[in-house]
C-alpha cells in the first residue's frame, strides 16, 4: 500500500485527478508479478469497476507511461506489455523459437550504452528491452 500512496502522491503532484480507476489500474500492475497487457488488465478491473471501458484502460496506460511510473515491453506477442517502474530497470532475453523469457538486469547493457555514447555521442535510454534470439536449449537443437 505504501507503493499505491506513492502513486496517488506523484499523480495528484502533477495535475492529474486521482480516479479510483487509475489508482486501481496501477494497483493492478503493481500487484502482477509478471508483465500483464492491457486486455488482462482490462478484464481485473471491470470485475470491480464493471462500467469501466478498455478505452479509459488505454488512455491511463498512455498517462501512467508519460508519467514514468510505468514500461511497456513488446516481447514478440504483436501486444505491449506493462510492468511497473517500482519493479527497476532490467530486460529481457526472449527466445523466438520456443518464447522462453530471460531476466536480465539492467547492468548487462552497460556497455553497449557505452560504446552508444563513444561511437554516436548519444546517450541511450535503455531502460526495458526485449532482445530476441535462441535460447541455449534451441541451439543445441539448431547448431550454428
Ligand atoms: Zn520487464
Ligand atoms: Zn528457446
Amino acid at each position: 500500500m505504501k507503493q499505491t500512496n506513492d502513486i496517488i502522491g506523484r499523480l495528484s503532484e502533477q495535475g492529474y485527478r486521482v480516479t479510483p480507476q487509475r489508482v486501481l489500474i496501477l494497483s493492478v500492475i503493481e500487484d502482477s508479478n509478471r508483465h500483464i497487457s492491457a486486455e488482462e488488465i482490462y478484464a481485473q478491473v471491470t470485475a470491480k469497476y464493471p462500467r469501466v471501458n478498455i478505452s479509459t484502460v488505454y488512455r491511463t496506460l498512455e498517462l501512467l507511461k508519460r508519467l514514468g511510473l510505468i514500461y511497456e515491453i513488446d516481447l514478440g506477442e504483436g501486444r505491449v506489455r506493462y510492468h511497473s517502474e517500482s519493479k527497476g530497470h532490467h530486460h529481457h532475453l526472449v527466445c523466438r523459437k520456443c518464447g522462453a523469457i530471460i531476466d536480465v538486469g539492467e547492468s548487462v547493457l552497460f556497455p553497449l550504452q557505452a560504446v552508444l555514447l563513444q561511437a554516436f555521442n548519444f546517450s541511450a535510454e535503455l531502460r526495458h528491452m526485449a532482445i530476441f534470439g535462441l535460447c541455449e536449449n534451441c541451439r543445441q537443437k539448431n547448431p550454428g
